[in-house]
Parts: C-alpha cells; structure tokens; sequence
C-alpha cells in the first residue's frame, strides 16, 4: 500500500551513513534539526514511530469527512478520537505560530 510505504521511509535505518553523523543517528547531530524552537539531539525520524505518521494521515482522512472506522463518530476507538484531538491542536498551535 502507499501509504505503508510512504511510512518505511520515515526509518532511521534507512539514514545513509553520510546522513547520520549529520542528523545523529548514533550520537549527538553535527547540525541538528529544529523542532519548536529546540535543537533535536538525535536524528528527526528517531522520533517519528510508524504509529503516530499512520495516524496523521488518518486524521488528514477524517478532516476530509472519512472515519477510520465504520460506524458514526461514536463508535470510534477511544485511542484515535484522543490522537485526533492530539493532532488537532498541534496543527492549530502550527497555524496560530505562522501567523504572528
Ligand atoms: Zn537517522
């Protein structure tokens, strides 16, 4: 499935070795990424678990109007409804920081 494969990508092992010292992969970064105003300390797609990109391409699903699960609202895992509300405010927080 695409989707799967698009999320094997997001795999640190796959870094390149020219990558890794640069990213730190195995260490502290040469040139760490920036997330939230910090310097990562390791390698970005440490931090990225298949689980958590499957459910933000879940939530991009259900803000187009499809529910992970059939059934209305109500009969949705508890787990994803609380990821969601996660996700929400994360984008939120991503649109208010852009437009000050
Ligand atoms: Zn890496």
């Amino acid at each position: 499935m695409a989707i799967e494969s698009s999320a094997s990508k997001l795999n640190c092992r796959k870094c390149t070795n020219e990558l890794k010292g640069f990213r730190g992969c195995n260490g502290k970064p040469e040139q760490p990424f920036i997330f939230q105003g910090k310097d990562l300390d390791r390698c970005p797609l440490k931090l990225i678990t298949p689980e958590s990109f499957w459910l933000i391409k879940l939530h991009n699903y259900f803000e187009q109007g499809f529910l992970p699960f059939e059934g209305s609202i109500l009969r949705q895992p508890a787990k994803i409804l609380e990821a969601f509300d996660i996700i929400d405010r994360e984008k939120q927080r991503i649109k208010d920081a852009r437009r000050k």
